[in-house]
């Protein structure tokens, strides 16, 4: 078997294992290479399932809990889904395989620009990403089917709940720490919303308004 191979099963093998069994989730990642979203001394490490560095003092986040959060999303093929938190834009090149439309929001013009770059040269033309505040959500793309935040907010925002179609789901780490945090599923209903608490997570802060680069 080739070294790429190999790695490839063992990356897959390491996803099954921390309970990524969603086959339509495990398809996406084995088809969207991580290698791309990774550059400079990180980037003989895209197949390890660790969180990684990026631009901006950002943060990858470990294949693993991508694919958790994927599979807790249950994304459908004619779902808008807004990410907010676009990083590296992994996440959202995972979910553009499983949605009819992405959006997704950082409050980093560089990081934005980077992912821009990779979804045109992977050909992903159903994801849009924007430079904004992801807490106010995309009122002008709003409602929508699936939310998934990749930032840690002590609460759900208001603007992103409102955003959520009846029988939308969002997906999101909430904590009052940067080192305490669990990960939520919220669905929506006609008279409220439930919240589902998943397991805990470790992800940077949502912050408010735009970085400086
Ligand atoms: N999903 C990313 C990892 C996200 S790291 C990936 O697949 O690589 C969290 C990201 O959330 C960071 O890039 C950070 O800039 C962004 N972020 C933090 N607060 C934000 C806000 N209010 N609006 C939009 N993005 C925000």
């Amino acid at each position: 078997m080739s070294d790429e191979a190999e790695r490839k099963m063992q990356f897959l093998y390491a996803l099954r294992s921390k309970g990524v069994t969603d086959s339509r989730v495990l398809t996406a990642m084995e088809k969207i290479d991580r290698g791309p979203f990774i550059r400079g001394l990180f980037a003989g490490r895209a197949y390890e399932d660790m969180p990684l560095p990026i631009a901006c003092g950002q943060t990858i986040s470990q294949p693993s809990i991508v694919g958790l959060m994927t599979q807790a999303l249950q994304v459908s093929a004619r779902d808008t889904v807004l990410e907010v938190g676009t990083g590296s834009g992994y996440q959202a090149a995972i979910l553009s395989q499983l949605a009819r439309r992405v959006y997704t929001v950082d409050r980093h013009r560089r990081l934005v620009h980077e992912a821009r770059a990779i979804f045109d040269a992977l050909q992903l033309s159903n994801i849009t990403a924007f430079t904004a505040d992801g807490s106010f959500g995309l009122p002008d793309q709003a409602p929508f089917d699936r939310i998934l935040v990749t930032a840690a907010a002590e609460d759900p925002p208001g603007p992103l709940l409102a955003q959520l179609k009846i029988g939308g789901i969002m997906v999101l780490p909430v904590g009052q720490s940067d080192t305490v945090q669990s990960l939520i599923r919220v669905t929506r209903h006609e008279t409220g919303f439930d919240y589902d608490e998943l397991r805990p997570v470790r992800f940077v802060p949502l912050v408010e308004g735009l970085g400086r680069d």
